[in-house]
């Protein structure tokens, strides 16, 4: 008997949709972006000086931090700067989410919520969206450990409007309420002009989906400075040096370019309106969308079915097999390109 097998530590982990090695598949299963970064990132990552290499990375991040400073309105010690947002998920997590009740989240959400909780016995509870899977916001009035909101949520796409999340923030005083708005860019209004009114606000993004660079893991949050620094504190006891100063370099020059980045941010919202039409041609209903993906359905498809179809014809989507959304397909923009072959092959579809 392995008797160390005890002392193990077993955790079910987040399962991150595919990815597939082979070029000629049209990834739209994971949500990134069907466009390269900025040229501004090449260029910096090419011109990127070998030597600064030997040096840890600068504590402060002051060159991504400043570009950040001139989108929203935060200062340096408003900022937390993370490997991917998931880190700094999951850095917030384990400083704002200490008490014994239970962190409040929807039952249909980004599914990395729940493996956070179980990896910190953070008790938590699934409040179910309404039938057009929206948030009912009195459900977050009672008393609870705290609240996290993805806006626009995911796989859903639906977004919360600004003033119902100020409403969330209002009757939660108490507690710390963390937007993750990694799809925030696609046709929704940040959370971060909220962030000096209310001192228990934690907004979360990312440069994985709207600015391209899901292989650079660069992520950030934006609060008030007592909470940035109690999340530095709890980062510091795990990590100093988390994100690497070729990424800072990297995502900075990209935040710099800002006519780049609105081109394709814009480019994606277009392709998106135009493929919800085609689908509804098909039949597809689909909830409304603000991200850079789209949720739909088929009253005479199987979602299942389509889903294994589209792949043996090496096209990607996500499928989820849970209650409420297992006739559902989870499909991320990509070119205008990938969505008409998309289409096409799903015309061809047959039960
Ligand atoms: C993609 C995604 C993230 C994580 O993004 P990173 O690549 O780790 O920055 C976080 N939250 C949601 C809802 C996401 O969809």
């Amino acid at each position: 008997m392995q008797k160390w097998k005890e002392n193990l530590r077993v955790i079910e982990p987040y399962v991150p949709g595919e990815q597939p090695q082979n070029k000629d598949v049209i990834k739209l299963n994971t949500n990134e972006s069907p466009y390269a970064p900025s040229p501004e990132t090449g260029k910096a990552i090419r011109e990127y000086d070998n030597d600064k290499l030997r040096l840890y990375p600068s504590f402060v991040c002051s060159e991504l931090k400043s570009a950040l400073m001139e989108t929203y309105p935060v200062n340096e010690s408003e900022l937390f700067l993370g490997n991917g947002s998931d880190e700094v998920l999951a850095l917030c997590f384990m400083t704002f989410f200490n008490s014994k009740k239970p962190v409040l989240f929807p039952d249909i959400t980004y599914s990395f919520y729940d493996v956070w909780c179980n990896l910190y016995n953070i008790p938590y509870q699934r409040i179910p969206l309404d039938n057009n899977f929206r948030i009912i916001k009195e459900d977050y009035y009672g008393k609870n450990g705290g609240i996290v909101i993805t806006n626009p949520n995911a796989p859903t796409s639906v977004y919360m409007e600004l003033n119902d999340i100020e409403d969330i923030i209002k009757h939660n005083e108490d507690v710390i309420l963390i937007v993750d708005e990694a799809y925030i860019d696609f046709g929704g209004k940040s959370a971060a002009d909220l962030i000096h009114k209310y001192d228990n606000l934690v907004v979360v993004q990312t440069y994985s989906k709207s600015r391209n660079l899901a292989g650079i893991r660069v992520g950030y949050a934006m609060a008030q400075k007592e909470l940035i620094a109690a999340l530095e504190a709890v980062k510091n006891s795990f990590n100093s040096y988390t994100l690497n100063s070729l990424s800072q370099a990297a995502a900075a020059a990209s935040a710099k370019d800002k006519d780049y980045f609105n081109e394709c941010v814009n480019k994606i919202i277009s392709t998106r309106e135009h493929t919800v039409k085609e689908l509804s041609k098909l039949g597809f209903e689909t909830l409304p969308s603000k991200a850079n993906f789209i949720f739909t359905t088929n009253k005479n498809i199987s979602a299942e079915k389509l889903f294994n179809y589209l792949k043996e014809k090496n096209i990607f989507v996500r499928y989820f097999n849970k209650p409420r959304i297992s006739e559902y397909l989870r499909i991320t923009i990509g070119t205008d390109e990938q969505m008409e072959a998309l289409i096409n092959a799903i015309k061809e579809f047959k039960q």
